[in-house]
């Protein structure tokens, strides 16, 4: 069964000529076609072009070339422009805009071999926790489908971990990678700010915003990181440090390694099995070698209010650009102003506009001063006592989520309890760390748990390493759901 493998086991098979590209990408289409209708993971495919990227890799192959994604079906979050193909970030209002290019991320798998496939589904614009909301109706969890998946990447999850794709590839703010990789049961790397270009990803906002990739296992992120980090002079905050060979840090072994528990970390509303599953897989590291101690972020508590302001404020000003001038879908109207007004009323769902609201609010004159500027003072801060952490230990470990997933609709209408469920990733964003979520158990009404590990900015192979060894000592990455 092809599509269930992971990519370094495909690549193999592929390199062996046990299997070919047109196979692994054929098994993954018949996969959707078996379990999609249950789940929603993905907007739109293509099986056509599918193929015909397969068929080339194959040629590829046959005359000898080796790439590291050679013949690899990979989705894409619906916020990353694909040449030719739907871009609608999950909302009405791009109507049936297609790119006109390629992102820098895609231009890049393209470059390593990858096939690429299908749209997956996501909160529009990257804007929640759940994929509720979706303009194309929510995705659902393949542990349990009455369950959310997480969000905002909930396709990119649910794709990789129901085996429709061998890796995805989304983008994440404030969790959107971490978080449904933890509620899915998948690895998910979110890199530091600048590592990755953010050329061509639709902009949510514009400070926090980083592509990663979801994987079914951390050598696989270790790859998809490789081919996607780098220089691009079209992204202006791209930074160019070297890209270090990251599959080599995957050495197994945590001897050393100095991994720090935040003591503000033990919040009100953490899960008892959440709390457990982390506990355990942090003695799990201890045992192997690493070296635990508590640390202390002071400003842990003015986090999510510091979030939830720098990113409405700029994506109030990234989704001005959607005014039915530009882009996608049109509402006709007596004037110009008109004409705006019915297309963004039209367009855009519930929660954008009330992100769109709250941006404008905290921007606007007379309140800029008490919001926008006093949360990028506070963002300082929050950065300030991770470099600080950071001084006393290599690594920081928390649950990746405070509970696992909850029930479609449990918080749909009560956007503040969504908002404080991203306790534990938002930081990572505001204070520009790379952070990845591993699978790290099980909850008793078998749902999966994540444990999240954060890194210092540029600390990828530390990070990778630690996830790699306590993935190597434990099996929660090979379980499955059983769906279809
Ligand atoms: N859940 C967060 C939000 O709603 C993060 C989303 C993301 O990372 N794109 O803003």
């Amino acid at each position: 069964m092809p599509h269930t493998l992971t990519i370094s086991q495909l690549t193999d098979k592929l390199a062996q000529g046990e299997l070919s590209s047109r196979e692994a990408t054929q098994s993954c289409l018949d996969r959707i076609a078996a379990v999609d209708g249950q789940l929603n993971a993905f907007i739109s495919h293509d099986p056509e072009d599918a193929l015909a990227q397969a068929d080339a890799a194959d040629a590829a192959l046959a005359s000898g070339k080796s790439k590291p994604l050679l013949g690899v079906p990979i989705a894409m979050k619906d916020v990353i422009a694909v040449n030719g193909h739907p871009l609608n970030c999950a909302s009405k209002i791009l109507g049936d805009f297609n790119s006109p290019y390629d992102a820098t991320v895609t231009e890049k798998l393209r470059e390593a071999g990858a096939v690429i496939f299908g749209r997956v589904n996501m909160d529009e614009f990257a804007m929640g926790s759940s994929t509720e909301n979706s303009a194309f109706g929510p995705a659902r969890n393949p542990w349990n489908p009455d369950c959310i998946p997480g969000g905002s990447s909930g396709g990119s999850a649910v794709a990789v971990a129901a085996d429709e794709c061998i890796a995805s590839l989304a983008s994440d703010t404030g969790g959107s990678i971490r978080q449904p990789a933890a509620l899915c049961g998948c690895v998910g790397l979110k890199p530091t700010y600048g590592r990755v270009s953010r050329y061509g990803l639709v902009a949510f906002a514009s400070s926090l915003d980083q592509v990663g990739p979801l994987t079914k296992d951390v050598r696989d992120a270790a790859t998809m990181l490789g081919v996607i980090a780098g220089e691009d002079k079209r992204d202006s905050t791209n930074v160019p440090e070297p890209v270090p060979d990251y599959i080599a840090a995957l050495t197994g072994d945590v001897k050393g390694l100095k991994i720090g528990l935040p003591k503000e970390y033990q919040v009100e509303g953490l899960d008892p099995e959440v709390k457990a599953a982390t506990e355990a897989a942090v003695a799990k590291l201890e045992k192997q070698g690493a070296e635990v101690k508590e640390i202390s972020l002071p400003h842990t508590q003015y986090a999510i209010a510091t979030y939830y302001i720098i990113a409405t404020a700029e994506a109030s000003t990234n989704l001005a650009r959607f005014e039915g001038v530009r882009y996608g879908a049109r509402v006709d109207g007596a004037s110009p102003e008109e004409m705006n007004r019915a297309t963004r009323g039209a367009g855009f769902g519930e929660e954008v506009k009330r992100r769109i609201i709250l941006g404008t609010y905290v921007l606007s004159s007379g309140y800029y001063d008490a919001y926008y500027l006093r949360a990028q003072k506070v963002r300082t801060l929050i950065r300030q006592d991770f470099l600080n952490a950071f001084k006393e230990v290599d690594l920081i470990a928390s649950p990746t989520t405070p509970t696992p997933a909850f029930k479609i609709g449990e918080k749909a209408n009560d956007p503040l309890q969504m908002y404080l469920s991203d306790i534990f990733t938002i930081s990572c964003n505001v204070a520009g760390l790379c952070g990845i979520s591993i699978p790290c158990g099980f909850s008793v009404s078998g749902l999966p748990l994540g444990l999240q590990l954060l890194g210092k900015p540029f600390g990828e192979p530390d990070l990778l390493r630690a996830a790699h060894a306590y993935e190597q000592a434990t099996e929660w990455h090979t379980k499955r759901p059983k769906i279809g």
